[in-house]
């Protein structure tokens, strides 16, 4: 059986409890699996095909055959829609390889997962990509591929690269570098230096979710409801198609 009291801590799980207590609580204390969404279909499709298209050599003429491969028809309303989507991602795949002609680094790592421990937590993280330079500076990159983008977004605000660039400097001994996030559906990346993440707050961030999730506080956050997996199931929703 799940034990909510596991003391193990990552980025998912922190962004769960943040956006909703309740939210969190059905996922990761009941076990409860979210319902598919339109988005988080094609965002699943799209990160296993840029995991493919990274693990077979890079090869740029394959990748639509790495999307039709790692296509999920799950969670859109109609065939229309799906097609839809379908047509978007082959869009953001056109626009990942425009930015990827553009990288002067060599790949070190995909799908790389770094483990820490800090006092009774243990923190995992699993980073989509890890770039490294010629003056032995690093790029660890998280590739979003959402459709809607808030233009006065600071990267510097960014949680999960926050704790990414923790789990870079203090699992993988990375000194120096910068923490990027890929905007695929904009063709466009958004960096920060790695100094602009203190760890010590970043550690502070993360075990007051921990001590909140012991102590069973999981009251409803109904500010999300509409995008929220357990909308047409949860008590609390709000949502007008709950
Ligand atoms: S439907 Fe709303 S209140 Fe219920 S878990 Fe989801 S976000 Fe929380």
């Amino acid at each position: 059986m799940f034990d909510y009291k596991d003391k193990e801590l990552n980025y998912s799980k922190i962004r769960a409890y943040q956006s909703c207590p309740t939210l969190y609580k059905y996922k990761y204390v009941e076990g409860k699996r979210e319902g598919l969404t339109a988005g988080g279909s094609l965002g699943v499709s799209l990160h296993r095909t840029l995991e493919m298209y990274h693990e077979e050599g890079n090869k740029d003429e394959l990748i639509l055959d790495y999307y039709n491969d790692c296509w999920i028809a799950g969670g859109y309303k109609n065939a229309q829609e799906q097609n839809e989507y379908f047509l978007k991602g082959k869009q953001i795949l056109a626009n990942f390889l425009a930015l990827q002609k553009k990288c002067k680094g060599t790949v070190k790592y995909i799908e790389k997962e770094f483990i820490i421990s800090h006092q009774e937590w243990i923190i995992r993280g699993k980073i989509d990509r890890v770039d490294k330079f010629a003056d032995d500076s690093f790029d660890v990159i998280d590739y979003k591929t959402g459709l809607e983008m808030d233009k006065t977004y600071d990267v510097k605000d960014s949680l999960q690269l926050a704790i990414y660039t923790l789990g870079a400097r203090k699992a993988w001994n990375m000194k120096k570098g910068k923490s990027s996030l890929w905007l695929l559906a904009f063709s466009e990346i958004i960096s920060t230096d790695f100094k602009d993440f203190d760890d010590n707050k970043t550690l502070e961030t993360i075990t007051s979710v921990g001590k909140k999730i012991l102590a069973e506080e999981f009251y409803p956050n109904t500010e999300h409801c509409e995008h929220c997996g357990f909308k047409n199931r949860c008590p609390y929703s709000t949502s007008s198609s709950g």
